[in-house]
């Protein structure tokens, strides 16, 4: 009788553990904060509890912790480009954004090649050499954000967003044809 007591308390033991452990996993993921890719606006530091889009910047929401590639902020650019080895500068807009043949023109970055975000969609990255640091712009840092993270998705450790994008840059001396 003491043995079926035992084997019983032993159960219960058990049956509570696996319990506990299946509501911790459960509190665990209600913990996920969801948030837009950041691009330097105010929604950047907005936490949400459960995917879908961004209500200010129409970004789909992602995983905070998923978030890993770095930002330079407009007034660090030119002297982050000088400081930075081995780094290769990519134009996400399209080629009349790049060439500057599109309006407003906010001019392109000295020593940037071209490729289109819809260009990354199709899997352009594959060509990219991983161990580069990739600095990644656009006008406003809304595309240049969503590629900054679809790369670092795809096993790229150096990735750079601008924050704020061509718009807000004030410093001319790193554009190719300066704008005057
Ligand atoms: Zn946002």
């Amino acid at each position: 009788m003491k043995t079926h007591n035992k084997i019983i308390a032993l159960l219960f033991f058990f049956v509570l553990t696996f319990n506990l452990t299946g509501f911790a996993q459960k509190t665990t993921t209600g913990l996920i904060q969801y948030v837009c890719s950041p691009c330097g606006q105010s929604c950047d530091k907005e936490i949400y509890t459960a995917p879908g889009v961004c209500a200010k910047c129409n970004m789909k929401l992602v995983d905070k912790k998923t978030i890993v590639h770095k930002t330079v902020t407009p007034s660090e650019l030119s002297k982050y480009i000088k400081a930075t080895q081995n780094l290769l500068i990519v134009d996400v807009r399209t080629k009349e954004e790049f060439e500057g043949k599109a309006e407003p023109n906010f001019g392109t970055i000295k020593n940037a090649i071209n490729i289109p975000i819809s260009e990354f969609e199709k899997g352009a990255y594959s060509k990219l050499d991983k161990n580069k640091t990739i600095l990644l712009y656009c006008s406003h840092s809304h595309r240049s954000s969503v590629v900054s993270y679809l790369l670092t998705q795809n096993g790229f450790k150096n990735i750079v967003n601008l924050s704020g994008g061509m718009s807000v840059v004030t410093d001319r001396s790193v554009l190719k044809n300066p704008v005057k």
